[in-house]
């Protein structure tokens, strides 16, 4: 799919407008890229991949293979999502 959004504008609404070609990586790869680094940098788009590939359920697991995670980054996120969970439950 072809689809033209400026790498650099890339915002949660087109992450959610797109996200099937984004979890099949049918996107340009720049696009991908982008995508990748906002879902990255964002909470919010990545529970929405999350809830994503849940109700997709395919096990295929795709973009968690894809993202390339710096060492070390991953568990921040793990860190960050917990800490923001148990706020949550107060
Ligand atoms: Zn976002």
């Amino acid at each position: 799919m072809i689809i033209h959004i400026d790498p650099s504008s890339v915002s949660c609404d087109h992450i959610k407008q797109f996200m099937f070609d984004f979890i099949e990586r049918e996107l340009d790869g720049r696009l991908l890229m982008a995508m990748d680094n906002h879902v990255l940098s964002c909470e919010e788009c990545q529970v929405m991949v999350k809830n994503y590939e849940l109700s997709v359920d395919t096990g295929r697991k795709k973009i968690s293979k894809t993202i390339k995670l710096p060492e070390g980054f991953k568990n921040e996120i793990l860190k960050s999502l917990q800490d923001f969970t148990e706020e949550d439950d107060n």
